[in-house]
């Protein structure tokens, strides 16, 4: 019975993950189609073919994006643990996102607190968070803002990495579940980032806390124990 229970409630969650996916892969394909099908009915001014192929490969991006969310989610992997420096972590999560493109109106800012001790995480897997994190806080920046990103020796000995940005905020209400797989309130979000993001930290032995306030912005801070630190 007590089997019979988990089995049901496992095809019941892999039925919620595809029809979720179903839902978020739809509107991109439809974008794609009705792009190429305008460049196919040709001919085409040089602008107009120019935008139709950057719609294709904007959404190609998210495509791969959210395909990656959904795997992340179903797939968990055991991190590969090796001594990291945090600011290093940063900056390859920031490489990574500014290679993207859609940070132009952003303005960056680091501060990378000195001598920090080497944290014992997965780079990989860290860089992967931050960069959930660093996403979320370009879409919460539409129209510009700055993004501050610090490292620095907690209060309890611990080594954080905060990602600040001043974008939209998220209201006390959401603040409660950003964590629940598939909440968003963007309309073609997967609302997996920041399940990923939260799982993928304490795999690592870290801790992940948000704060927010409407119209001033978010901040996303990770703690981890320094390396050696028992
Ligand atoms: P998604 O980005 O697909 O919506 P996430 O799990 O990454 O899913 O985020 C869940 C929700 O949390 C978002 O839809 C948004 O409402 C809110 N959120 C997360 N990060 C931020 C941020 N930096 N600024 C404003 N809102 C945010
Ligand atoms: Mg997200």
């Amino acid at each position: 019975q007590q089997h019979e229970l988990i089995r049901q409630e496992k095809l019941a969650s892999v039925g919620q993950l595809l029809a979720a996916l179903a839902h978020d892969l739809r509107n991109p394909l439809g974008v794609i189609r009705s792009s190429a099908q305008i460049v196919l009915e040709g001919p085409q001014e040089e602008p107009i073919r120019q935008e139709m192929a950057r719609y294709i490969i904007d959404e190609v991006d998210k495509l791969s994006q959210r395909l990656h969310d959904f795997l992340r989610y179903a797939r968990q992997k055991p991190p590969d643990l090796t001594n990291t420096s945090a600011e290093d972590a940063v900056r390859a999560a920031l490489k990574q996102w500014e290679a993207q493109g859609g940070h132009e109106r952003i303005r960056v800012e680091h501060r990378f607190g000195p001598n920090l001790p080497p944290v014992r995480i997965d780079p990989e897997q860290i860089k992967e968070a931050l960069m959930n994190v660093l996403i979320n806080a370009r879409e919460a920046m539409p129209d510009g803002g700055t993004l501050t990103l610090t490292t620095r020796l907690g209060s309890e000995g611990d080594v954080e990495i905060e990602v600040a940005d001043t974008g939209s905020g998220i209201q006390t209400d959401h603040l409660a579940r950003i964590f629940e797989p598939f909440f968003t309130t963007k309309a073609y979000g997967t609302g997996l980032g920041l399940t990923n993001v939260k799982r993928l930290i304490e795999d690592n032995g870290g801790t992940l806390a948000v704060t927010s306030e409407v119209g001033k912005g978010t901040s996303c801070t990770l703690r981890f124990r320094p390396a050696g630190a028992g």
